[in-house]
């Protein structure tokens, strides 16, 4: 009997819900609770018609309130809370689950409201409250980071006695008919993309100016796309875990027309997140902003195109200079046809349930707080291509990077 909770019902919601129920061996229980209830219901009354998944229930949780979020997982008891709701959120879902003795999973690191930063030392600090409870944290538990971060792991495993250069490159050419949208929550993508570029490089990080490092990449199935180095949060983790690593990177790929968006909105204070006041009213620029922004959720319909993510390494085996690329592609409409949610929610939404599967089947194990990099890759691998993200690799091929 294995129960979750899942908090958050916007497009990562729904994929992962959708996935958990596609799998009621390991499943047997779900309960999808978020700020908004009826959202949640929407997904229920989807999973019951399309899935015939009947052990589903919702409820209203606010995730920032601890005795609220004990509440429920005590009238549920769940074994596993999957938290796809905000960054914000972490370490309340954190401290809920360390009061009830129930396992955490999220696809975000946590970020404070009043700051756009983020980083893995909260989180990190919850290391020996959890290990003394005997419970587990995986971090990072979607595409990127997720699977970037189990791509890493088997180039190491696998393929490298050393890996000394790493290049996650992210592509989504997909087309959503929209002048500008964010693919998943507009504040936190906001809030990312337009922060410093920084990345890796002989034991220090390096800053950029946004969007400064530009180099026209080539992806599979999609052909050249203009890619931006930023910083991604995987970074943090995977220099640490792996500690021949020299070098280390993340690139993005953004439309022009993209980034004359992106620009305007910033110029304009429109990206801002200290309060202004409007009407007598305080608000935070970027709040608005999300508001009046297409709802990611809404976007799969007329979305065609593929996402490809992965991993360009190169490195040191049996003495000898190799590379090596892994990635996957992802098509919107795919992703939309089998769930009613694009691909950047499908993308995290199949690793985030995998994750949780890999726990509650025993593949993954342990206690404390963990990035999804430090467990071993074969299994969720496995078993990764079954589930809706079919992956691919190459030896020794041109990195261009
Ligand atoms: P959405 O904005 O579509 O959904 C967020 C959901 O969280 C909404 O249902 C929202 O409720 C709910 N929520 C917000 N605040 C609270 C709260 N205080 N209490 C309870 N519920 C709350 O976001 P996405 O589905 O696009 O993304 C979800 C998460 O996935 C984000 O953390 C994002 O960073 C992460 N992500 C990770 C990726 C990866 O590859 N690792 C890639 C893409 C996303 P309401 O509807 O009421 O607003």
């Amino acid at each position: 009997m294995s129960k979750v909770l899942i908090i958050g019902a916007g497009g990562v919601g729904r994929v992962t819900t959708f996935k958990c129920a596609q799998h009621p061996e390991v499943f047997t229980g779900i309960m999808l609770a978020s700020r908004t209830k009826s959202k949640c219901d929407v997904i229920a009354a989807d999973v019951r018609e399309q899935l015939g998944y009947q052990a589903i229930e919702t409820a209203a949780v606010d995730a920032e309130n601890v005795p609220e979020l004990v509440a429920l997982i005590r009238a549920y008891q769940p074994e596993l809370v999957i938290h796809v709701a905000l960054p914000y959120q972490d370490l309340t879902i954190m401290d809920a689950c360390l009061e009830t003795g129930v396992h955490y999973l999220d696809t975000a690191n946590y970020e404070p409201k009043e700051e756009a930063k983020f980083e893995y030392s909260w989180q990190w600090a919850y290391q020996d409250r959890f290990k003394e409870k005997g419970i587990l944290a995986i971090l990072g538990c979607g595409f990127d980071p997720g699977v970037t971060s189990i791509f890493t792991a088997r180039a190491a495993k696998h393929f490298f006695d050393e890996i000394h250069y790493l290049d996650i490159v992210d592509a989504n050419a997909g087309d959503h008919g929209k002048a500008f949208a964010t693919n998943f929550n507009p504040e936190i993508n906001i809030r990312e993309i337009t922060q410093k570029g920084r990345y890796w490089e002989n034991g220090q990080w390096i800053e950029t100016e946004p969007h400064e490092i530009m180099k026209v990449l080539n992806y599979p199935d999609i052909g050249p796309k203009n890619s931006y180095l930023i910083y991604h949060e995987e970074l943090e983790s995977l220099v640490k875990n792996f500690p021949t690593i020299k070098r280390a990177r993340f690139w993005m790929t953004f439309g022009d027309e993209y980034l004359t968006h992106l620009r305007v909105i910033q110029n304009i204070g429109m990206a801002g997140i200290e309060p202004v006041m409007h009407k007598g009213m305080e608000i935070i620029p970027l709040e608005f902003l999300k508001s009046v922004l297409p709802d990611p959720g809404d976007l799969g319909e007329n979305y065609t195109g593929e996402t490809s993510i992965g991993c360009r390494v190169r490195g040191i085996k049996d003495g000898q200079e190799k590379t090596y690329y892994i990635w996957n592609n992802c098509s919107h409409e795919a992703a939309f046809k089998e769930t009613g949610a694009q691909g950047v929610s499908y993308t995290t939404g199949v690793p985030a349930m995998t994750g949780a599967m890999m726990l509650l089947t025993g593949k993954w194990g342990g206690t404390g707080v963990k990035n999804v990099e430090e467990f071993d890759p074969d299994p969720f691998l496995d078993v990764l291509g079954k589930h809706g993200l079919e992956w691919h690799e190459a030896e020794n091929v041109d990195l261009e990077l």
